[in-house]
């Protein structure tokens, strides 16, 4: 017959899941009472259990919502933390101990924590009825509790005991009530008393006349009265210390006899002191039960309006934002996961239509010129013979083994492995491209998965590959050949390659010059070759110590620049290799003071200086330490730098002179062409190379990589990890939440919609009678 509270209950459950909105609040009990008014033991006789902790120890240290559910038809007597997910607990000890738990997780300095514990209880026992248990309110603190904890306990009941709340004010018979904190505090808020009920514990502790006196309420009124109870156990046949039932205290079912006794022990107590039974007093615990149903049923439906108007704003509100936001379209989670899929799908395709043959042979190409450019620095730009290349005759050995050397440096490089990892490295950096974008960027441990497989697909496939691409290129290590037309486009190729790296060594040297500053280069190349004269002089001068007799200077000196670094043999042999005209205007720029030409001017000059001041040296006996400037060792790098590629530069014109020259039109001629040589290997050794790939790994890759996509991300995905990957996506979040808010909506207020009627017809009823 309590038909409403039940339904609204339920209400309060399913509103409590989608949010707090202070508006949806429904009326529910408040206990509140001073620390030993005896809280615990009126709330307990009210379920009929033990089952809140006790001690002398502040227990309670969070809010307890506790949901009375009256199962009629159940025998089952159960417990439950909605919030935990622990189940049904029958043994109302170990909801005792969960409790106590949870209250000490609170640490001693912080000493209470508004965040509520909820507990629900089924019980055929139990009549329906929320119930909230709060600390209780302390006198003193102890040392180790806060000051502040007083005003916290008093601030976290007074957030409770607002409306719709009824408030249950829990005082001690034998405490004057002008001093119960309950009563203070209640009245501050229901100052009629219209939603307070007084309950009165202890009654067995004063004398009936007294507690009479008290339950009738002429000093503190309240309109819905002070009921009478008494919630402990005789002394003389105290319960827990009977032998029978001590041995199985820990079982409900004792319990529930336990608070039989207890409610048998408290009727004898009232019926036995006649005053109890006048008029207009109210006692016991069945009493309490009764009223508290009563006046809950009543607030409920006092609330009921205003909770139907304010569900149905929110419906309203959630339905205008379902069709701003979604345009009324529902979504659900297995959707949302179908549609990712089929996008990370497609933005793989596009990617493979995107990677073919042509991306691959760039990548594979790029890779072969840098080290056809790097063999050629290593074995002939670095030549100090270099410049001879030309001149020298067709089958002058040393340039013929240079030429097998390079050639087998270059397919005797584990080409099928390098180019094997490069494309696998591309091809990941494209998959880690596509595991940070829409939409695997909303999910990080997808997006890893599908890192992982792609890379496991991949190395599956590296070996074969690489041992394919590496027996294909195996006849290239014996012997190259090729067409006329190959041969054009490898001279072709390698003009190119080396114009892009002259340029590029223009592009740094430049830069070192910005960055420095003409003058200051200047100074620390001049510097820098200085120093190495000095030490080939150095050695010359060990040399000379070896050789005692008779050396003059003459020969130093000749030794001294046939020592220097290449930079000056270079020097030395491109002028001599230049034409007169040339000359001329070399000579001319010495003397204008101009860029590259200059620069070897200050070096000649550096040279006679220092081979004076060797003179010096010598002739002192005395060992260099004329260094007057001091540079900064990184500004002599940059000047080593520096004076590495202005002889970059230099060889570099000069060899692509030698590439474009009628020599190089013929592949006889390769000898005198190794860049070009090179170059047609390389291209050849693309070609295989990325013929391999294509088939071993390109098409492989692409053709498993959906399909373990179906496998490792979609099956076997249940109904919880479908919703929270779908979650991940803030965007979809929201949406279901939205959804779902709505759809809670919508059922809570056909619930309220048909409480609204009902009620309409009681009242209509009632207006009859
Ligand atoms: P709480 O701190 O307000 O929860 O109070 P408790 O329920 O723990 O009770 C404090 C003490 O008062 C305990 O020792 C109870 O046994 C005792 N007590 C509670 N109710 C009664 C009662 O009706 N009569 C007597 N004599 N003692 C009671």
């Amino acid at each position: 017959f309590m038909l409403l509270t039940r339904k609204l209950i339920e209400v309060r459950n399913i509103l409590m899941n989608i949010d707090h909105n202070e508006g949806l609040k429904l009326p529910s009990i408040v206990v509140i009472g001073s620390q030993s008014s005896g809280k615990s033991s009126v709330l307990e006789a009210i379920v009929g259990h033990e089952f809140l902790p006790k001690g002398s120890n502040m227990v309670t240290r969070r809010p307890i919502e506790l949901t009375l559910i009256h199962t009629p038809k159940s025998k089952e007597e159960y417990g439950e933390f909605p919030q935990l997910g622990l189940g049904k607990i029958h043994d109302f000890t170990q909801i005792q101990k969960t409790l106590r738990d949870l209250n000490l997780a609170v640490p001693e300095s912080e000493c209470v924590s508004n965040k509520p514990i909820e507990l629900r209880i089924f019980s055929a026992n139990v009549p329906d009825l929320t119930l909230i248990d709060l600390p209780g309110y302390i006198q003193v603190t102890n040392k180790k509790q806060p000051e502040t904890l007083k005003d916290k306990i008093t601030e976290l009941c007074q957030q409770y005991i607002k409306e719709p709340n009824i408030i249950l004010a829990v005082c001690a018979a034998d405490v004057d009530l002008a001093n119960s904190e309950a009563l203070k505090a209640g009245r501050k808020v229901d100052p009629l008393g219209l939603r307070t009920i007084g309950v009165i514990t202890k009654m067995d502790l004063v004398e009936p006349e007294i507690g009479a006196s008290i339950l009738r309420n002429s000093d503190y009124p309240l309109h819905l009265g002070y009921i009478g109870v008494v919630c402990k156990p005789p002394l003389t046949k105290s319960i827990t210390s009977s032998p029978s039932s001590s041995s199985s205290s820990s079982s409900s079912l004792t319990h529930f006899n336990d608070q039989k006794a207890l409610m048998r022990h408290e009727e004898d107590f009232f019926r036995s002191n006649y005053v109890y039974s006048q008029r207009g007093i109210q006692v016991g615990t069945g009493t309490l039960r009764r009223k508290l149903m009563e006046v809950l049923e009543e607030n409920m439906a006092k609330s009921l309006f205003s909770i139907v108007s304010a569900v149905q704003l929110e419906l309203e509100e959630a339905r205008y934002q379902f069709k701003v936001h979604y345009n009324d379209r529902r979504i659900t989670a297995e959707s949302y996961v179908a549609e990712t899929i089929d996008s990370i799908k497609h933005n793989f395709k596009n990617f493979a239509h995107s990677f073919g043959k042509p991306q691959v042979r760039h990548e594979v190409r790029t890779m072969l010129e840098q080290r056809v450019l790097d063999l050629c620095a290593e074995l002939y730009w670095t030549d100090n013979k270099i410049n001879y290349l030309p001149k020298a005759t067709i089958d002058d050995i040393y340039w013929q083994y240079k030429l097998d050397l390079s050639s087998a440096s270059l397919t005797k490089s584990g080409i099928g492995r390098t180019s094997t990892q490069l494309v696998v490295d591309v091809l990941m950096a494209n998959m880690e491209k596509l595991a940070s974008i829409d939409p695997l960027n909303n999910h990080p441990d997808t997006s890893s998965k599908v890192l992982k497989f792609s890379n496991e697909i991949l190395r599956n496939k590296f070996h074969t590959t690489a041992d394919q691409v590496e027996n294909c290129v195996k006849p290239y290590k014996y012997e190259v050949e090729c067409t006329e037309q190959e041969w054009t486009d490898g001279v072709k190729r390698s003009i190119s390659l080396l114009e892009k790296e002259l340029e590029n060594c223009e592009k740094a040297l430049r830069s070192i010059k910005n960055s420095l500053g003409k003058k200051k280069l200047r100074a620390a190349i001049k510097y820098v070759l200085d120093l190495e004269k000095e030490s080939a002089k150095r050695r010359e001068m060990t040399y000379k110590n070896i050789n005692t007799i008779n050396t003059n200077n003459v020969n130093e000196n000749e030794n001294v620049i046939n020592n220097t670094s290449n930079t000056t043999n270079n020097n030395t042999s491109n002028t001599s290799n230049s034409s007169n005209a040339s000359n001329a205007s070399n000579a001319s720029n010495t003397s204008s003071n101009n860029t590259t030409t200059n620069t070897a001017a200050t070096l000649g000059h550096g040279d006679l200086s220092s081979t004076a001041m060797i003179s010096n040296v010598i002739e002192s006996g005395d060992y260099f330490d004329h260094r007057v400037i001091h540079f900064n060792p990184k500004v002599v790098e940059k000047a080593k730098e520096a004076i590495f590629l202005r002889d970059r530069l230099m060889i570099l014109k000069y060899r692509l002179a030698a590439l474009k020259s009628r020599q190089c039109k013929s592949q006889e001629n390769k000898q005198y062409c190794p860049e070009a040589f090179l170059n047609m290997i390389a291209e050849k050794l693309t070609y295989t190379a990325v013929m391999l790939i294509q088939v071993e790994l390109l098409n492989e890759f692409f053709f498993q990589f959906p399909r373990e996509v179906d496998n490792r991300l979609v099956y076997d995905l249940d109904r919880k990890q479908i919703l929270s990957f779908a979650k991940e996506n803030p965007r979809i979040r929201k949406h279901l939440e939205l959804q779902e808010r709505k759809r809670k909506l919508e059922e809570v207020m056909e619930k309220l919609n048909y409480l609204v009627r009902r009620q309409r017809d009681i009242e209509g009823h009632g207006s009859y009678l």
